[in-house]
Protein backbone atom coordinates (compact mmCIF):
# COMPACT_ATOMS: atom_id res chain seq x y z
CA UNK A 1 0.00 0.00 0.00
CA UNK A 2 1.80 3.45 -1.16
CA UNK A 3 1.58 6.62 1.06
CA UNK A 4 -0.96 7.84 -1.21
CA UNK A 5 -3.51 5.33 -0.74
CA UNK A 6 -5.36 5.94 2.61
CA UNK A 7 -7.69 3.52 4.03
CA UNK A 8 -11.21 4.06 4.28
CA UNK A 9 -14.31 2.95 5.88
CA UNK A 10 -16.42 1.16 2.93
CA UNK A 11 -19.40 -0.37 2.83
CA UNK A 12 -22.38 -1.78 0.43
CA UNK A 13 -26.04 -1.23 0.43
CA UNK A 14 -27.79 -4.13 -0.06
CA UNK A 15 -30.95 -2.92 -0.80
CA UNK A 16 -29.65 -1.34 -3.94
CA UNK A 17 -27.35 -4.53 -4.81
CA UNK A 18 -28.20 -6.56 -7.69
CA UNK A 19 -25.25 -9.14 -7.57
CA UNK A 20 -24.18 -8.51 -10.99
CA UNK A 21 -20.56 -8.71 -9.65
CA UNK A 22 -19.07 -6.32 -11.11
CA UNK A 23 -16.99 -5.48 -7.53
CA UNK A 24 -16.38 -8.93 -6.49
CA UNK A 25 -14.50 -9.63 -9.86
CA UNK A 26 -12.37 -6.45 -9.95
CA UNK A 27 -11.74 -6.32 -6.15
CA UNK A 28 -11.93 -9.92 -4.63
CA UNK A 29 -9.85 -8.64 -1.88
CA UNK A 30 -12.23 -6.01 -0.96
CA UNK A 31 -15.78 -7.39 -1.64
CA UNK A 32 -17.40 -10.81 -1.42
CA UNK A 33 -20.39 -12.10 -1.21
CA UNK A 34 -22.64 -11.98 1.87
CA UNK A 35 -24.95 -15.18 3.45
CA UNK A 36 -27.14 -15.25 0.90
CA UNK A 37 -24.74 -15.42 -1.88
CA UNK A 38 -26.55 -12.99 -3.56
CA UNK A 39 -25.43 -9.61 -2.71
CA UNK A 40 -22.19 -8.39 -2.76
CA UNK A 41 -20.59 -6.87 1.11
CA UNK A 42 -17.22 -5.36 2.07
CA UNK A 43 -15.24 -8.05 2.92
CA UNK A 44 -12.67 -5.47 5.48
CA UNK A 45 -13.17 -2.35 7.22
CA UNK A 46 -11.48 -0.01 5.06
CA UNK A 47 -9.59 -0.15 2.50
CA UNK A 48 -7.74 2.17 0.39
CA UNK A 49 -9.55 4.58 -1.09
CA UNK A 50 -8.50 4.51 -4.55
CA UNK A 51 -9.21 0.54 -4.91
CA UNK A 52 -12.97 2.03 -3.90
CA UNK A 53 -13.21 4.22 -6.11
CA UNK A 54 -12.36 2.19 -8.92
CA UNK A 55 -14.99 -0.57 -7.87
CA UNK A 56 -17.88 2.32 -7.56
CA UNK A 57 -17.04 3.66 -10.86
CA UNK A 58 -17.99 0.27 -12.41
CA UNK A 59 -21.14 -0.41 -10.10
CA UNK A 60 -24.34 -0.22 -12.19
CA UNK A 61 -26.74 1.10 -9.15
CA UNK A 62 -24.04 3.29 -6.94
CA UNK A 63 -24.46 0.57 -4.01
CA UNK A 64 -20.79 1.35 -2.93
CA UNK A 65 -20.57 4.01 -0.65
CA UNK A 66 -17.43 5.38 1.24
CA UNK A 67 -18.79 6.40 5.00
CA UNK A 68 -19.13 9.57 5.65
CA UNK A 69 -20.01 10.54 1.89
CA UNK A 70 -23.19 10.98 0.37
S1 LIG B 1 -21.03 -3.81 -8.53
FE1 LIG B 1 -22.72 -2.90 -7.31
S2 LIG B 1 -24.59 -3.99 -7.95
FE2 LIG B 1 -22.83 -5.19 -8.65
S3 LIG B 1 -22.48 -6.72 -7.02
FE3 LIG B 1 -21.15 -4.94 -6.58
S4 LIG B 1 -22.35 -3.59 -5.20
FE4 LIG B 1 -23.78 -5.07 -6.16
Amino acid sequence: MSQDENPRPYFINPVCCNGCGACVSMEPELFGWDESGEKAAALLDAAPENAVRQAMAYCPHDCIEIEGEE
